[in-house]
């Protein structure tokens, strides 16, 4: 789909799931120099397939370059979606031999939900990510909490004061940074260009083609209103009339198979704890229908703390992931509503989104 066109420049026509960013990346271009050349082009916005793209100078065809600095997409203020979870898993797995990845499930339209687990000890937690589709900066701070424990490890460092060699000895951490990979595709690319599915979701989203208010999977399912615990009471509350950007729990409770993967993988664990991370509020929600433990309430000041976000005692909710877990394991299971802005927030908030973050997965090790 690249032609030469004269001497020092060449056209690109865009396929589905390109952005300007994932363009230039595939050119080892700057984004600005293209986007200086395409003057028609917006910067986050996703291209439309066949959009003919100027792309400037003799740079050659060079597959995608590395991230600059440790060559981790998660490092970068810039849009993080599947591809960019799979180049960092494949280079994780590269750098550290002793960080294990495994597939839990594989989304609606096949592509991997993928889990990494750092520690070896008996203490074994877990922290899912982006399971809306437009809470997609959540992923990339799990992503770097993992290279950031490796590293620390690999060096016999200590990372943020914490000895990573004992807490890694002690504990065995799991990660599923993107729950939610074709709804955050529709995020950040538009229409997955499946027949199948994009008039109905142009349909569902009022005819308008971007998804920025998009939360649900690629089938109008809100994958946190999708579990087994008072699924039938929110369903009732919710009271949407079918699939769409959000709110409807699906047919059934784990009718998506982005839910039930992560459902049969906890049940196939057993963690002491669950983290799950949403954008946004700056709040921890710690309960469910006074099913959790008595530490919980302990455990979420101290996230609080070291965060500085505001613990808070639910009610009126049910079907989430943490209250399923909460239910069902009578163990600490947590909603992490990071950041304060409108979804999805700004990649500029990356680096303070993931301070917060760091901070109350370091304190997770303590549990
Ligand atoms: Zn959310």
């Amino acid at each position: 789909m690249q032609q030469k066109d004269g001497k020092d420049q060449q056209r690109y026509v865009s396929r589905q799931g390109d952005t300007i960013v994932r363009v230039a990346r595939r050119f080892g271009i700057n984004m600005t120099a293209l986007l200086a050349a395409n003057p028609l082009v917006t910067e986050g916005e996703a291209l439309q397939a066949g959009t003919e793209l100027v792309v400037p100078s003799a740079v050659g065809l060079a597959e995608s370059q590395p991230p600059p600095g440790r060559g981790l997409h998660a490092d970068e203020p810039a849009p993080y979606g599947f591809a960019e979870l799979m180049d960092d898993v494949a280079a994780l797995q590269r750098r550290f031999s002793f960080l294990h990845t495994e597939t839990i499930g594989t989304s609606v339209l096949g592509r991997r939900i993928v889990a990494l687990r750092i520690g070896t000890g008996g203490k074994v937690w877990f922290a899912n990510a982006a399971m809306h589709a437009n809470e997609w900066i959540t992923a990339p701070l799990l992503v770097r909490f993992a290279a950031d424990c490796a590293a620390a490890l690999e060096a016999g460092e200590r990372f943020r004061g914490r000895d990573m060699a004992r807490l890694l000895a002690e504990s065995s951490v799991w990660l599923v940074p993107l729950v939610n990979p074709d709804g955050v595709e529709l995020v950040l690319t538009g229409l997955p260009g499946e027949p199948a599915y994009d008039a109905q979701l142009l349909q569902w989203n009022h005819g308008v083609p971007r998804f920025t208010r998009w939360k649900a999977n690629i089938r109008g399912v809100d994958l946190n209103d999708q579990f087994p615990a008072g699924w039938e009471t929110e369903r009732d509350r919710r009271a949407a009339e079918g699939p769409g950007a959000r709110d409807y729990g699906g047919p059934a409770p784990l009718s998506e198979p982005e839910a039930e993967a992560l459902a049969r993988f906890t049940r196939e664990r057993d963690f002491r704890l669950v983290l799950a991370f949403h954008t946004q509020g700056r709040e921890i929600y710690w309960n469910y229908r006074d099913y959790e433990p008595p530490e919980a309430e302990e455990l979420a000041e101290r996230f609080g703390r070291v965060s500085g976000y505001r613990p808070v005692k639910l009610s009126g909710s049910d079907a989430g992931y943490k209250d399923w877990f909460i239910a069902e394991y009578r163990r600490p299971g947590f909603t992490v509503e990071l950041g304060f802005g409108v979804n999805p927030l700004p990649v500029s908030q990356l680096d303070d989104l993931y301070e917060e973050a760091a901070a109350i997965l370091l304190a997770a090790f303590d549990a």
